[in-house]
């Protein structure tokens, strides 16, 4: 009986303890097996490619270009092992004045 009472007690500091993680120390939930969580392997970045120009916000006679590039993040579960891999564009803007 008494052991019992440990036991319950342990278990309700144990949820306290996962409720009082703040998210962000969570990755993503595994959207395969739902119940692992992703794991960052790394991040890659594709070459910058010119996507356009606009206006120079310091010398309005000007054009500053304008560039993009993908971020690949890979994830992985913790669970299953799936891989899932993320593609997020990224922005930059040459100024050359
Ligand atoms: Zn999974
Ligand atoms: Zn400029």
């Amino acid at each position: 009986m008494r052991n019992k009472r440990i036991a319950v007690a342990f278990l309700v500091l144990l949820m306290i303890g996962v409720v009082a993680l703040p998210a962000f120390a969570r990755g993503p939930t595994c959207s395969y097996c739902d119940d692992g969580e992703l794991i960052r392997q790394g991040d890659k970045y594709t070459d910058w490619e010119r996507i356009g120009k606009q206006r120079c916000p310091i010398k309005p006679s000007e054009y500053d270009y304008l560039d993009r590039r993908l971020v690949i993040t890979v994830w992985k579960c913790n669970s299953c092992g799936i891989s899932d891999v993320w593609e997020s564009p990224e922005y930059r803007v040459i100024c050359g004045h």
